[in-house]
């Protein structure tokens, strides 16, 4: 189901909880409303349809991914940039880094972890700030 955004700051600087597997609703509403956004937006936390779960959906060379409780275990090159937010009002600049390595678990709950990339990399610490209530 395509969801509301949720843009009311409050809501969102809250801290997320872990996911589980009965979380799936989530991530199809989740795959849903950003389905629906992707024109306009590469990523989207769950908080962002107002559920707080440590789930993430990110678009990545036309497919979507979805990780569950995502977790940065290493990132290099720091760079400055500007990024927008559907939840927010214009462009913000913001720290990121080209590459970072993530452990994460997918839809069947296996653990992974997958280094990524420049844009890629630059949408999922967008996406897991959002789960520690972080906005740009
Ligand atoms: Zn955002």
């Amino acid at each position: 189901m395509i969801k509301h955004i949720v843009k009311d700051t409050f809501i969102l600087q809250r801290l997320s909880s872990v996911a589980t597997e009965n979380d799936s609703d989530i991530v199809k509403d989740l795959i849903d409303t950003l389905e629906a956004n992707k024109e306009i937006c590469a990523g989207m936390a769950a908080n962002m349809i107002g559920i707080n779960k440590r789930i993430i959906a990110f678009q990545d060379n036309g497919k979507i991914t979805v990780m569950l409780n995502p977790e940065i275990i290493r990132m290099s090159d720091a760079y400055k940039t500007k990024e927008g937010c559907l939840s927010l009002e214009g462009q913000r600049e913001t720290t990121r880094y080209r590459s970072i390595k993530v452990k994460y678990q997918d839809t069947n709950m296996k653990v992974k972890i997958k280094t990524y990339k420049d844009f890629t990399a630059q949408v999922i610490q967008h996406e897991i700030d959002h789960c520690n209530g972080i906005l740009i």
